[in-house]
């Protein structure tokens, strides 16, 4: 059966449910792009699937970048003339400055007033910023409160460890027949943020859940990561076996009530994106395809030209488009569970897509083969010619070795299962044949330029070159 309907047969709410109390469990882990948190939160997801862990040290180079020091925290406070803690990690995570180097001082209001940063658009809303790769401290609260604080001395304590150590990431790796990979990568580096870090990895998880164990045409990685840095860093480890990505998504902020955003590839025409403008198309949500553009996620360095993978980005609301983003208002109850739901579904609609689009050939082109005498001119819910008997017109017609199901799928507005199932009938009717999949780096010896490119990745130029 198709993953998709195996999907639909299950109920949804307990899905959803399932789904954000995950993302409960995961919420008040102080995150950040190295330390304890990352650790935490990979260690509650290999609750559910097995991760492997990749350690890598501070100081590491990575293309251009290096890995940094490691942070974590214990504590952090703001306590006011009278002593008392008026702004408290413990409450949120969001209060500190992510990855600020560790302090303790007695200082003056006014002085204090440089360190803390506020959103006087939502004044009630502490805002999540970050101070990576600089030397600072500070400490985010609501505007409104930072208002009131009186004239005085103030205490404050970051009590935070910023030293060498270790970037740390996760890997799902599910086999499949082929060693060619479908890569989906979510990043894990923001605290208490809800829609924009955890309804990503929480999808992820349950996707990888969900394809393990089965019969699988792909293998699939699932990365959880740092952002930007995590991915760099995981490029540059594994930049000779990149070739295998055929097909590649980046999930993130798809649990809040906005619609889908896909996000090409910066190829524009890579199966993933067809794959996914189709999906999209036959769901009840509405959805817009974005362009890919250089700025967002880490389909950012997963499309950086040097690499070019077919590589797009799933979303709901676009990053900085929703005021939630990047603030404490980003909690538990701005993703819901049917939304999470709905776009497990999608990712499973799509993995089923890409995994059963393949090209045939079809065995009888001169003139249309005669249907009836093989049992083939019926439907299989009545002696009614429709959607089926046209599933199989198309599919024969197009079926030249050069259009694949989903583009069949395309011209003819046909469902995609349809259109599957007419293959599938055909095949076992000898009509069609199944042409192999030809692995992109068994293409590299045609490309003699092939060598001017990075190596490792003969395969990225291939699907770019073919299609
Ligand atoms: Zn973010």
């Amino acid at each position: 059966m198709s993953l998709l309907k195996e999907f639909d047969q299950r109920d949804p709410v307990e899905i959803g449910e399932q789904l954000h109390r995950f993302a409960a469990e995961l919420y008040p882990i102080c995150r950040s792009i190295t330390g304890d948190g990352v650790r935490q939160t990979l260690a509650q997801i290999n609750r559910r699937i097995p991760v492997q862990i990749t350690e890598v040290p501070s100081g590491t180079a990575a293309f251009d970048w290096t890995v940094p020091r490691e942070w974590n925290i214990r504590d952090a406070y703001i306590k006011d003339p009278a002593g008392k803690r008026v702004v408290d990690f413990q409450r949120s995570n969001l209060h500190v400055l992510n990855y600020s180097t560790p302090v303790r001082a007695t200082l003056p209001l006014s002085e204090l007033r440089k360190h803390l940063f506020t959103l006087p658009e939502h004044p009630d809303w502490i805002p999540y910023r970050t101070a990576y790769y600089k030397d600072a401290w500070g400490f985010c609260l609501p505007h409104n409160q930072m208002l009131a604080l009186a004239d005085g001395n103030y205490e404050v304590c970051i009590d935070s460890s910023l030293q060498d150590g270790h970037l740390t990431y996760g890997e799902c790796y599910i086999p499949g027949s082929s060693a060619d990979e479908v890569l989906i990568s979510t990043h894990v580096c923001h605290p208490s943020l809800a829609n924009d870090n955890l309804s990503g990895l929480t999808v992820a998880t349950a996707l990888a859940e969900l394809l393990s164990g089965r019969d699988l045409r792909y293998s699939y990685r699932f990365l959880f990561i740092p952002g930007t840095i995590g991915a760099i860093t995981w490029l540059a480890r594994n930049r000779e076996n990149v070739g295998r990505i055929r097909h590649g998504l980046v999930l993130t902020g798809i649990g809040d009530p906005g619609g889908f955003h896909y996000k090409k590839s910066r190829r524009g025409n890579a199966e993933v994106d067809q794959a996914a403008a189709h999906v999209l198309r036959h769901q009840d949500e509405s959805w817009e395809i974005l362009d890919f553009s250089p700025y967002g996620y880490d389909e950012r360095q997963y499309c950086s030209p040097g690499f070019n993978l077919p590589v797009g980005c799933l979303m709901r609301s676009v990053w900085g488009t929703f005021p939630e983003y990047h603030t404490s208002a980003d909690n538990l109850d701005f993703i819901r569970p049917k939304h999470m739901a709905a776009s497990l579904r999608i990712c499973t609609a799509l993995v089923d897509v890409l995994e059963n689009n393949r090209r045939y050939r079809n065995l009888s082109p001169y003139c249309e083969p005669q249907l009836g005498k093989r049992g083939l001119h019926r439907s299989s819910g009545g002696d009614v010619i429709g959607e089926e008997i046209n599933a199989r017109l198309w599919v024969l017609n197009f079926s030249d070795g050069d259009n694949s199901l989903l583009d069949i799928t395309e011209r003819s507005g046909l469902p995609f299962c349809t259109i599957k199932e007419a293959a599938e009938l055909l095949c076992q009717g000898g009509l069609l044949a199944t042409l192999p999949d030809v692995s992109e780096r068994d293409t590299s010896k045609e490309d003699s330029d092939a060598s001017s490119e990075v190596r490792g990745m003969p395969r990225a130029r291939g699907i770019g070159a073919r299609r």
